[in-house]
């Protein structure tokens, strides 16, 4: 049977950071001693009162359809952690619960995007925007960045990428995969700019609660109202409270495009998990004595990792600010990242994730979110790998 595949799904890149991951599994499997920097999820344990209100919701028997942007309950402790938090406005019908920040996103471009249209994502990128991008059947503008400017794009830069066809600017800070934390001075320069030229942005804050070094996470929402008019925020649970698979996660949009969000998702998931959205609610408004205890040993393994990685020749990494990665420069290793990570796995096993995979090259992702003891390890065989190398 020759079957047909949609183009749009025929489009699709196939995740690279999946590709590494299984084979790093199915060598664990296999009894090999692998040690993995792959994980784009928290090491932590979910906090307890969280599980709690999800089991206590569970055993009430809280397990039929909700709305389907979420339970009235939830939105409310989400807009009042927009206003606590951010000094944002929002009304509850402003926002909307999905099933992931990832399902937020795709939400947020499925709604605004159609073929045509182009939107803006900077280099390095988390890999699913332009994917998601593409499954609209719109054309992504990558605007590549590097190292020296840690990762981050210029009002200049964004000025000469927009065209009339613009339709959004996908912002992510703190960074997947860089860890870069924009300034508030550099977001609200290039807010500015989408602000003047009609430009929507999709900002991407699932990481605001993870940063280092007293960095200042400020929402391009939150400089004026038309910043905030021309911003949908995009965010989660899945990493400030290591909720990763419950699927949980939420946006904060303009009236008419949470409507149009609404609609999109009552057509294809509808709600997302009732008794989740419980533990949702546990979250937003418990007790948050977890965070400080996690950004303390997050702190601790940043920095050994990036004074390590910095001491490997031919290595060279900006520290992040915020997230859990880091992101080495390798280029001097004369070796491209796919092949780089290939054979980091085969001679080291050490599973990490290849720059290109996020449309940079020249890098690695380290994720820190795994015990100083793997750290430790798998960076002594990174720096034996490099060492190694034939130059
Ligand atoms: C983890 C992550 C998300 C959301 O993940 P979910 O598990 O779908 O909530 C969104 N954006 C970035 C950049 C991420 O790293």
């Amino acid at each position: 049977m020759n079957y047909h595949i949609s183009t749009r799904a025929a489009a699709l890149s196939p995740s690279l950071t999946l590709a590494i991951d299984s084979k790093a599994k199915a060598m664990k499997a296999a009894g090999e001693d692998v040690v993995g920097f792959g994980a784009g999820e928290p090491d932590f344990d979910t906090p307890q009162h969280i599980k709690d209100a999800a089991a206590a919701a569970l055993a009430a028997g809280f397990t039929k359809y909700t709305p389907s942007s979420g339970i009235p309950e939830l939105r409310q402790a989400i807009a009042d952690k927009f206003k606590r938090e951010n000094g944002l406005d929002y009304k509850p019908s402003q926002i909307i619960v999905s099933c992931g920040g990832k399902h937020s996103c795709f939400n947020v471009i499925i709604a605004t995007c159609q073929e045509g249209d182009e939107v803006i994502i900077p280099a390095p990128y988390w890999l699913s925007y332009p994917e998601m991008v593409k499954l609209a059947s719109a054309t992504p503008v990558i605007l590549p960045t590097t190292d020296k400017t840690e990762f981050k794009i210029t009002p200049a830069q964004l000025r000469a990428a927009i065209t009339p066809k613009t339709r959004l600017l996908v912002l992510n800070s703190p960074s997947n995969p860089t860890g870069s934390v924009y300034t508030p001075d550099e977001i609200k320069a290039i807010g500015d700019i989408c602000v003047e030229k009609g430009v929507l942005i999709m900002s991407d804050e699932i990481y605001e609660h993870l940063t280092y070094d007293g960095a200042v996470v400020k929402s391009v929402a939150s400089f004026s109202p038309a910043h905030k008019d021309h911003t949908i925020i995009v965010h989660g649970f899945a990493k400030a409270w290591s909720m990763t698979g419950w699927r949980l996660g939420f946006l904060a949009a303009p009236e008419p495009i949470a409507k149009a969000i609404d609609a999109v998702q009552s057509h294809s998931t509808s709600n997302p998990t009732s008794f989740a959205q419980k533990g949702g609610v546990a979250a937003m408004t418990g007790p948050q004595d977890h965070l400080p205890k996690w950004l303390a040993e997050y702190a601790k393994r940043r920095t050994y990792a990036w004074q390590k990685l910095n001491s490997i020749p031919g290595i060279s990494c900006v520290n992040a600010k915020g997230a859990f990665y880091l992101f080495p420069n390798i280029a001097d290793t004369g070796l491209k990242s796919a092949e780089f990570c290939a054979r980091l796995l085969d001679e080291q096993k050490v599973a990490a994730v290849p720059g290109i995979a996020f449309g940079a090259d020249d890098y690695l992702r380290i994720s820190y979110a795994t015990s100083m003891a793997n750290i430790e390890k798998g960076l002594e065989r990174l720096d034996k790998f490099v060492r190694g190398l034939k130059k």
